[in-house]
């Protein structure tokens, strides 16, 4: 039996790196700080939710509780209804049964430890790096950690005490962010509000306040936060065709998945699927033969299925352009944009879904969104 390679970080891009190596006879060991709600809006693909639900055999209550419409609001109290096309799932939950899941194959073993640069004599000669945005990701990825953006969000769960009868998902769109805020509803009258983008964070409590009011004000919802927001932060990187995917230390190759790679979409910040594509591609790039990754192929899958996924050349062209602080990409332009195009964009979403849909080299799960 070959040494297993260790995984340090067991949340998405971890758990899916361990679930396909393991698939292709490669023994793992995961190295997990503990099972926890990461803050994040938790929406995924509702493709993906199924996927996740058929394939892996997680219970996805929130796909029962699918929620038909997003309601885009702007500014000036002008909004636009489109269909639904994300589910929100509590993140404690899918790490809490994707572990459960692995824990039964016998190719996995999963420890409970916060790893530390002192534990290298845990780490194997090829290390997966899925730490996501951590302490231990900034001290072995070093400088090149230091030329990544990222986006700030702030985010608070709990209970919807009122009866709505037919919630809709809301985002709403703010230029001074150059990001979103979003109410989103989950299962059991749960829902999460958070505000995200590139904004500094000595004003973000203050536009998070300036948000619950306004949705709260506008559409009645009802909300009152009990306890203070999480503060989070999504490395977004706009061209990471040129940063490496693994990273020399103390003889060590660090292998990087999910937000260590800064894989997040680069205009909405989506990482969840972007982070489990990660951990396929790097199954399909172990050589059994050899017992390694080859680290030139998974750079070379990554490339070439997240343009057709989460980072097609529209999006990150996209997002340069949001970030240039001469066009004034107002509230009102994006609102006739989104009047405009909503319809196509839907359609494309339908068609072409935005995020990695494309999970285990199948293209679909068997699920349609009805046209
Ligand atoms: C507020 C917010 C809202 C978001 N909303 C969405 C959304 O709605 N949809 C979406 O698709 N994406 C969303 N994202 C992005 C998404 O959360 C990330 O892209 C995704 O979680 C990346 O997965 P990952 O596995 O790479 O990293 P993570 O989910 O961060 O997992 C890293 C894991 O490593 C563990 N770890 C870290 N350091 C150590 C250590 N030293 N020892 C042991 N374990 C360690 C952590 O405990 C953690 O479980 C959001 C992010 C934020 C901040």
């Amino acid at each position: 039996m070959p040494q297993p390679i260790a995984i340090i970080g067991g949340n998405i891009a971890g758990l899916s790196a361990a679930y396909h190596l393991a698939r292709k006879g490669c023994p793992v060991i995961i190295y997990e700080r503990k099972i926890w709600d990461k803050p994040c809006g938790g929406a995924i693909s509702i493709e993906y939710a199924y996927y996740l639900a058929k394939k892996l055999g997680i219970d996805i209550p929130e796909l029962d509780q699918y929620i038909p419409h997003i309601h885009f609001y702007f500014k000036d109290h002008r909004s636009i209804e489109t269909d639904g096309l994300f589910v929100t799932i509590s993140r404690y939950n899918l790490q809490q049964q994707l572990i459960s899941r692995l824990q039964n194959d016998p190719n996995i073993d999963i420890i409970f430890k916060h790893m530390t640069r002192k534990d290298h004599n845990l780490f194997s000669a090829q290390t997966i790096l899925s730490t996501g945005f951590s302490g231990l990701t900034r001290q072995i990825i070093g400088k090149e950690w230091h030329n990544r953006e990222y986006a700030l969000a702030l985010k608070y769960s709990g209970f919807f005490r009122k009866n709505s009868q037919n919630p809709s998902h809301l985002m709403a769109f703010d230029s001074r962010l150059k990001g979103y805020g979003w109410v989103f509803f989950g299962s059991n009258s749960q829902f999460n509000i958070g505000i995200g983008g590139l904004i500094e964070k000595k004003i973000i409590y203050e536009k998070f306040e300036e948000f619950t009011k306004q949705i709260n004000d506008r559409f009645n919802y009802g909300i009152r936060l009990e306890s203070s927001p999480a503060v989070w932060k999504i490395p977004i990187t706009l061209n990471n065709w040129n940063t490496p995917v693994s990273y020399y230390k103390n003889g060590i190759e660090f292998i990087g998945t999910g937000d260590v790679l800064g894989l997040a979409h680069p205009v909405i910040a989506a990482g969840i699927e972007p982070a489990w594509q990660s951990g396929w591609l790097l199954g399909e790039s172990y050589d059994p033969a050899t017992h390694t990754i080859k680290t030139a192929r998974y750079r070379h899958l990554l490339k070439k299925n997240l343009q057709l996924t989460s980072r097609k050349p529209f999006d990150i062209v996209l997002s340069h352009i949001l970030r240039l602080n001469w066009i004034p990409f107002k509230d009102q332009q994006a609102y006739f944009l989104m009047k405009l195009f909503h319809k196509k964009i839907i359609h494309q979403i339908k068609k072409y879904p935005w995020f990695a849909m494309i999970h285990d080299g199948e293209k679909e799960t068997g699920f349609k969104i009805d046209a």
